[in-house]
């Protein structure tokens, strides 16, 4: 592979749940600069993947580096400085609060202090908006988020995600449960904010989407990597129809 820069990497990442183990020595290197996929059968281990490098939970060993850095067992808002933001597989949002709310008290995890007025906070409520216009649902602004379709959901929690201004985003089954409609323009924006210079690592199981948006492709099968490569590579791997088709 010419000109790969790493972006995420583990070494040996392992984490188990009383007799399951749900991530099993995952050597993984995602790239810089590109749509990265992570696929693989269900409880093959992807969220909880996701969990360990964002700080949510401590691995039992291994290492996790971010453009080199070591950031393994690093706090989760301290991840999140370094430039790392993460959707979740099951939507989070606040559901009685409105859409704009939702975005204000994204900014920080401390973030309800900051929804009391200061310029500062105004410059946030542009910004806010902007996300919304920019994935099409600034018109439900004033909506409570328990009130908006679940696909609309999912925009607003990547604008949620895109408040903290990150460089590198991790989305968790973005297309889940959202209609075809929707899930084109979630594929549409991930494209947009890879051109900009962001670098993507998405799980997902709609395979249209990944075989189109993605650059490069990591199959996890029972918590390690089975296969990877271009979309074209990893279709063919008979390692990968094995796993997700027992053939
Ligand atoms: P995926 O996202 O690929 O579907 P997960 O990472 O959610 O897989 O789960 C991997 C395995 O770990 C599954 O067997 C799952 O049941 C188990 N697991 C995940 N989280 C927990 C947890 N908090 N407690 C116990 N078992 C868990
Ligand atoms: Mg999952």
């Amino acid at each position: 592979q010419q000109d790969v820069r790493p972006s995420l990497q583990t070494e040996g990442l392992s984490k188990a749940f009383g007799g399951v183990q749900a991530v099993n020595g995952a050597t993984v290197t995602f790239h810089e600069g590109k749509v990265n996929a992570l696929i693989g059968p269900n409880g093959s281990g992807k969220s909880t993947f996701f969990n360990i490098v964002t700080g949510m939970i401590a691995p039992d060993s291994g290492t996790v580096r971010f453009r080199g850095q070591d950031i393994t067992r690093r706090a989760p808002h301290r991840i999140c400085a370094a430039g790392i933001g993460r959707s979740f597989q099951l939507c989070r949002t606040f559901p009685r609060m409105t859409v704009l709310e939702n975005l204000l008290v994204a900014v920080r995890p401390s973030g309800l202090g900051q929804l009391v007025g200061s310029s500062r906070n105004r410059r946030q409520v542009e910004r806010a908006r902007e996300l919304l216009r920019r994935v099409g649902i600034d018109h439900l602004e004033g909506s409570l988020a328990q009130d908006i379709s679940y696909g609309q959901q999912k925009l607003l929690e990547l604008a949620g995600v895109l408040m903290g201004e990150p460089d590198t985003i991790l989305l968790d089954e973005p297309a889940g449960g959202v209609n075809p409609a929707l899930i084109g323009r979630i594929g549409t924006l991930v494209k947009e904010l890879n051109a900009e210079g962001r670098t993507f690592i998405i799980v997902e199981h709609n395979m249209d989407m990944v075989m189109s948006l993605s650059d490069h492709i990591v199959v996890f099968d029972r918590g390690a990597p089975i296969a990877e490569g271009t979309p074209s590579e990893v279709q063919q791997d008979p390692r990968v129809l094995e796993a997700y088709l027992g053939v």
